[in-house]
């Protein structure tokens, strides 16, 4: 049909309360998958992956919870749902956060600690190039901005990269990947196809 769009990739939805999630959503259409934003139960239901974008972490949970998104969101990733976080979603995806507002809450299933803002008003922003060994070479150009970082790693989580100083900014547990970095926001998608690989790999 003329318009229409055909993809035989897996469908994955995108969390699309706030944030950058139209920028997921057309990484993941350009490397083939059935890329659908995500507000309600029932869209979650239908998607093989989900990706939680960047944006503000307080606000993605006040508006999930709100929006009745939490618990399913919170049961899909305890029953294997392939989910990426990048930035306030990587936040939302750990079990424990600091530097949270009163009563914020986040998903869990990361079995990580993360510090909000960890690089301070002086350094809201920066970019730099990250050595990340399963996507290969060349370093990823990764652009952080008011970013969290990864200050514990618990028995089950391993990191992906690291900066320069050691300071973990990428995880990986089983269906759970989470970046401090916004690689939506560069031309390089090569952690969003480890993404769609795993996906493939799990078949939710
Ligand atoms: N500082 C934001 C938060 O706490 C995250 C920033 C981002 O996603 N770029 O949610």
């Amino acid at each position: 049909m003329a318009g229409s769009r055909s993809t035989t990739g897996p469908i994955v939805g995108v969390l699309a309360l706030q944030g950058d999630f139209r920028e997921h959503l057309n990484v993941l259409a350009s490397l083939g998958a059935d890329a659908r934003a995500v507000r309600r139960p029932e869209e979650l239901a239908a998607v093989s992956g989900l990706v939680i974008p960047g944006g503000e972490s307080s606000v993605i949970d006040k508006l999930s919870r709100l929006f009745g998104i939490a618990e399913p969101v919170k049961a899909a990733i305890a029953r294997g749902l392939p989910v990426y976080g990048t930035c306030a979603g990587l936040i939302m995806l750990a079990d424990t956060v600091l530097d949270t507002i009163e009563g914020q809450q986040s998903f869990g299933g990361l079995d990580i600690e993360v510090r909000r803002n960890a690089f301070g008003s002086q350094t809201d922003s920066f970019e730099t190039d990250l050595d990340i060994p399963v996507i290969g070479k060349p370093a990823l150009h990764a652009v952080f901005i008011r970013a969290p970082v990864v200050t514990g790693l618990g028995a089950r989580a391993h990191a992906l990269a690291t900066l320069a100083d050691g300071r973990v900014v990428a995880v990986e547990q089983d269906n759970l990947i989470g970046t401090s970095f916004h690689p939506e926001m560069t031309a390089d998608y090569r952690i969003h196809r480890y993404f769609l690989e795993r996906v493939d790999a799990v078949g939710f």
